[in-house]
């Protein structure tokens, strides 16, 4: 049979989202399982979003404003830069995609670091560009200088992810700076910054702050994770206007849905409270953490709302060991296991399962 698609698909690993915790609550005959795989908050919509939604439903029988002109406006005030710098979408990713539709050309590169966002080998194999991956350190951070030694004149893209999805590393202010300095101005750099709202460490740059006037950085946000609109699937970026454009040509019309509008507009009132959550979390997270490092020392600090457990070749096995004390992490096979940081509840349940796989 001739082959109706492309045929290097066939070797492209699927974007694996979290399991369902309907699916392993069946499985194990309980009430409820708890998720903690795919780094969401936990507590629920931001307040005034779900009225917002439920108003706006009234009129899904259109098109959104496809310019999304009064969310762009609200995000330039907020971050002080003008509203032909802002781009929105269907969730960051759907960003990222479209930078690499507006930079690369077929066998283009892209590097970035690995391990990372597993979406970026997808987002490089879907332009038909080439993906340099450059390995993490030891310590599963970024190494910037072998990222910068491996732009080439065919590189287009860099992806830079702080902090960095699975692993939890963050890039300071001068290593970045630095490695900035070192890119050369043709190539776009993207600071992905989907887990900025957590961030403590005075150190770790805010992206857009520090970096965003540079004519080739772009800064990726996302309204998923701190902000909770996962489901409504809604992020943004920052790049200089002419980038801005070129992506705003390239983008899926009509992408950023309306109810992603108006919960977006919704949520960003509701600033305190994000933030309240937020802290809760970055709580949260330092006693995970705590404990974990004291049965893995070699667990790495993080500033984001998850945690990297290197378990190397145990990872799998760590994994299944929770989802049968019904928690569902996200295990990256031979090489660790990411923890979502949940409710106080939620993480002593899963400091419990971690604990008795630890002991055996
Ligand atoms: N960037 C990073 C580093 C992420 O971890 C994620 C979500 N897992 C995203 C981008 C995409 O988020 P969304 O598409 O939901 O905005």
């Amino acid at each position: 049979m001739s082959r109706l698609t492309r045929a290097d698909l066939a070797a492209l690993p699927a974007y694996v989202p979290g399991r369902s915790v309907a699916d392993l609550a069946r499985e194990l005959g309980i009430d409820e399982a708890i998720k903690l795989a795919s780094n969401e908050v936990p507590f629920g919509p931001l307040p005034g979003v779900p009225e917002a939604v439920a108003a706006a439903m009234t009129q899904s029988h259109r098109y959104p404003d496809m310019g999304v002109l009064e969310l762009r406006d609200r995000l330039a005030d907020r971050y002080g830069v003008s509203a032909d710098r802002i781009v929105t979408g269907c969730g960051s990713v759907a960003l990222a995609e479209h930078l690499a539709k507006a930079t690369c050309l077929p066998g283009d590169e892209i590097v970035y670091s690995w391990r990372s966002f597993e979406a970026y080998p997808i987002i490089a194999a879907t332009a038909a560009a080439t993906a340099v991956r450059v390995p993490n350190r030891a310590d599963h951070g970024h190494d910037l200088d072998a990222m910068a030694a491996a732009i080439t004149d065919r590189t287009r893209l860099v992806l830079v992810c702080n902090p960095n999805n699975p692993t939890g590393t963050s890039l300071r202010r001068d290593e970045l700076a630095a490695f900035l300095d070192a890119v050369p101005g043709n190539v776009l750099v993207v600071l992905d910054e989907a887990y900025r709202e957590f961030v403590t460490d005075p150190d770790v740059p805010d992206g857009l702050d520090a970096f965003g006037d540079r004519p080739n950085v772009v800064v990726l946000r996302t309204l998923s994770k701190a902000w909770g609109l996962a489901g409504l699937r809604i992020g943004y970026l920052a790049a200089q206007p002419e980038v801005a454009g070129a992506v705003r040509k390239v983008i899926t019309p009509f992408s950023t849905n309306g109810l992603a509008q108006v919960a977006a507009l919704a949520a960003l009132k509701a600033d305190d409270e994000m933030r309240r959550r937020a802290a809760l979390i970055v709580a949260e997270r330092e006693r995970v953490g705590s404990s974990l490092r004291a049965w893995w020392p070699d667990v790495p600090p993080t500033q984001a709302n998850f945690v990297w457990l290197p378990l190397a070749d145990r990872a799998t096995e760590f994994a299944a060991a929770c989802e049968a004390a019904g928690v569902i992490v996200r295990a990256f096979a031979g090489d660790g296991v990411r923890v979502t940081i949940g409710t106080p509840e939620e993480n002593d349940i899963f400091l419990t399962a971690a604990e008795k796989y630890r002991v055996g």
